[in-house]
């Protein structure tokens, strides 16, 4: 019996978006099996890296000339399904990677190509499932006796903050462990450098470049160099292979510290992001809905927190299971709102840049003339 209600109660917890360290009498699965060590393919936890804060970097994007990916949903039509048929909308992708939530997330399904190591932690934007999906295949295409690909977390079912990461918190973000020679993990502590196979790793990074709409892929430089010099010995175009690996803050792919034994990538999901801006201003017509992310600075208090946002700590206790006072610097809390959302963060207009291609090769060029 007792066994039973503590499963359940792990499962509540691990549903439900818990801000870091907080006193309660569990901690959430994923901090229990940090204390006890800490867990391959994640990002670990330490100073943020430029490329995980994303709501630092974002700038005011193009002026917002229209709708590009959700045109076919009138304002009308939109604001109707949002308050009668939330689920038609599909996943809806709010705010800032790193300050974000999701609506309606779509779990990564089961397949031969890949395992979920995580899949009470694989919810994501319907993009985000379909691309790693594609990507995945393609690799197991090239490589039929391949292991499958191991896609660690991108993020709980109502998106939020996920200890340890700062971002992996609006359903695009994911991390992937790397591909091993003969699929032999290495010990712990280990250089993955020289245990890394280059041949599956590279096809995957270039199959998630190519075939999907990758916004960044963070992974150690080390790491990086390997890929570098598979590709370009493989043959692949320079300039291509420069315009992701060749460094500098134009490459699509990035260093970060911590982060030698996966690739970190996030995907643009153009009609849940632009679904997320469009449903902020329709926020206070459905309730449930209606929150507001708040990181705790120094020396708040719930009482000040529910003042500011013109709501109560009951429900701000309630809405993020908190029993006590007790608040911890950066901790996130959901802070639910009586009124429209004035001081939620919205992000610039998205538009989705042109993928990184390859120059066709002499080979196709000839093929295609002829
Ligand atoms: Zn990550």
């Amino acid at each position: 019996m007792l066994r039973a209600v503590t499963a359940a109660f792990f499962l509540f917890l691990s549903a439900a978006a818990l801000p870091p360290r907080q006193p309660a009498f569990f901690d959430d699965p994923v901090s229990v099996y940090y204390a006890a060590g800490g867990e391959d393919d994640v990002d670990e936890d330490g100073p943020p890296d430029p490329g995980e804060a994303e709501s630092r970097f974002a700038r005011p994007g193009e002026a917002d000339t229209g709708l590009r990916y959700s045109a076919d949903l009138s304002d009308d039509e939109l604001r109707r399904l949002w308050t009668d048929d939330l689920e038609a909308l599909g996943s809806i992708s709010v705010g800032f990677a790193d300050q974000g939530r999701l609506i309606n997330a779509v779990r990564m399904p089961q397949d031969q190509a890949w395992i979920c190591q995580r899949p009470e932690l694989a919810f994501g934007t319907e993009e985000t499932v379909n691309a790693l999906a594609l990507a995945f295949r393609e690799v197991h295409k090239q490589f039929p006796g391949s292991g499958p690909a191991r896609l660690n977390h991108i993020g709980t079912a109502a998106g939020g903050y996920l200890r340890p990461h700062r971002s992996h918190q609006s359903g695009r973000d994911a991390d992937i462990g790397l591909f091993y020679r003969d699929d032999k993990f290495p010990r712990a502590g280990a250089r993955r450098e020289r245990q890394m196979d280059p041949a599956r790793n590279w096809a995957l990074l270039r199959a998630l470049v190519t075939l999907t709409d990758v916004q960044v892929v963070l992974v150690d430089r080390g790491i990086q160099r390997v890929l570098r010099a598979y590709a370009l010995s493989a043959g692949e175009d320079p300039a291509f292979v420069a315009s992701l690996l060749g460094g500098g803050s134009k490459a699509l792919v990035q260093h970060a510290r911590r982060h030698k034994d996966h690739f970190h990538v996030r995907f643009y999901a153009p009609r849940s992001q632009e679904l997320g801006r469009r449903i902020q201003p329709l926020l206070a017509e459905r309730p449930e809905q209606n929150i507001l992310l708040h990181r705790v600075k120094h020396g708040e208090t719930l009482g000040q927190i529910a003042r500011v946002n013109n709501t109560t700590v009951a429900l701000i206790r309630k809405v993020n299971h908190l029993s006590g006072s007790f608040l911890h610097l950066g901790q996130q809390l959901r802070v639910p709102l009586r009124g429209p959302c004035t001081r939620c963060p919205l992000p610039p207009a998205i538009v989705v840049p042109p993928r990184r291609m390859p120059a066709m090769s002499a080979s196709v060029v000839a093929t295609s003339a002829g």
